[in-house]
């Protein structure tokens, strides 16, 4: 893929390693990550029904360092992330506070976008709306079901998991757990017209106040998974290069996904899947539910949102971690130590540093390295503009 001299030449600027190491959740250890110069990336976006909290940005500020380096490496990134707004959790607020669904989902998605512009997220390639899919979202239903993979019941249509034995290869979970994880993750597993408790939702009928769309096996709405199927095959193709989301997606959703994909099309899905770790506060993952929660609109009102960036990248993608009260101060500081040696004596490229950072990001994209890197060449008198601009934070 590589072949062409005018790509060649793209990878010779500025590039000082080629090979990049990224964990691989399906093969389950760091492999080698080496896409073609333009990378195909999904990443599961928000349910735009409440504000961003850390454990979101986390996520998609760790996909930034990922793009921000494979540009630097020469690639173009094509990053999809798209916004569930046909959702359980979306109907029950809009439900809640008597708007429309969608009016909801369009103020949250625009403070979800402004969070991220402010930590100095890139702009992805597309960020599709699940409601935009939905003849989509039936073709592909179609070909699932025509390729022998999905059965209606009970007004529903079910992935067939049985004709699919490479199922749970995403996750490597027990049928006991994936069980577990489907009853605790709204998989509703007692479902009588399901044949197998882990056959999953593609289409079913919609609540009396929830939207709902004609199809040949009768009117409702999509299941979860099936919007990220779609919207994946439809802005980026058959396969792509690399799936990403929080931990929590690795099932059901993202084994669902992977299973519905190569049934309707015949074809691998995804070739690298790389999930990022939660965030807890209080010794509980940062969730709705328990109201443990640190919004990124509220901490930008009293912090320098580059100072919020450093507190995540602080931390590895792969590395559960929890909020603590020291994070923001000991940031803001780190932030000013930066900003004091943004440009002394030369540039980071003279000094080696900038070098010693895209290693570090190439080893598994251990940003907690390169932000010491960084510390230590601050406090040493070196230049250190180059390397925090690699990671995102303008000093
Ligand atoms: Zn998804």
């Amino acid at each position: 893929p590589r072949c062409c001299p005018k790509e060649w030449s793209q990878y010779e600027t500025g590039l000082n390693n080629l090979s990049m190491k990224l964990f691989d959740t399906a093969k389950q250890q760091v492999v080698e990550f080496a896409p073609n110069p333009t990378v195909l990336m999904y990443t599961c976006g928000i349910t735009p029904y409440d504000a961003t909290h850390l454990g979101h940005a986390f996520t998609f500020i760790s996909y930034d360092v990922l793009q921000r380096r494979l540009i630097d490496l020469g690639h173009q990134v094509k990053c999809v992330r798209n916004v569930t707004d046909v959702d359980d959790p979306l109907f029950a607020k809009a439900r809640e506070l008597g708007v429309h669904y969608l009016d909801l989902a369009a103020g949250e998605e625009a403070r979800f976008e402004s969070d991220m512009t402010a930590l100095n997220a890139l702009p992805v390639h597309s960020t599709p709306r699940a409601s935009s899919a939905i003849p989509d979202i039936r073709g592909f239903i179609g070909m699932v079901i025509d390729r022998g993979f999905a059965y209606e019941s009970g007004g529903s249509v079910y992935f067939d998991v049985e004709k699919f034995p490479q199922f749970g290869s995403v996750s490597h979970y027990s049928r006991e757990t994936m069980i577990a994880l489907a009853r605790e993750r709204g998989g509703n597993v007692d479902d009588p017209h399901k044949r197998n408790p882990l056959d999953f939702v593609l289409w079913h009928p919609s609540a009396s106040d929830e939207p709902s769309w004609d199809t040949m096996w009768g009117a409702g709405r999509p299941g979860w998974h099936i919007e990220c199927s779609a919207l994946a095959l439809r802005e980026l193709g058959t396969t792509i290069d690399l799936h990403g989301g929080g931990s929590d997606l690795i099932f059901p959703h993202h084994e669902c996904e992977r299973a519905q994909s190569e049934a309707a099309t015949g074809q691998q899905f995804v070739k690298h899947w790389m999930h990022v770790a939660m965030v807890s506060m209080n010794g509980h993952k940062m969730s709705k539910s328990r109201g443990n929660l640190v919004f990124v609109d509220k901490l930008r009102t009293q912090h320098d949102p580059m100072a919020i960036r450093l507190g995540l990248i602080e931390h590895h993608y792969r590395t559960e971690w929890e909020w603590d009260d020291g994070l923001m101060a000991r940031n803001e500081s780190r932030l000013a130590q930066w900003k004091s040696a943004a440009h002394v004596g030369g540039s980071d490229g003279d000094s080696g540093l900038l070098t010693e950072v895209r290693s570090a990001l190439d080893n598994d994209l251990d940003s907690p390295t390169a932000v010491q890197l960084i510390d230590d060449a601050s406090k040493n008198g070196v230049a250190v503009g180059d390397s925090a601009r690699l990671l995102g934070v303008v000093i």
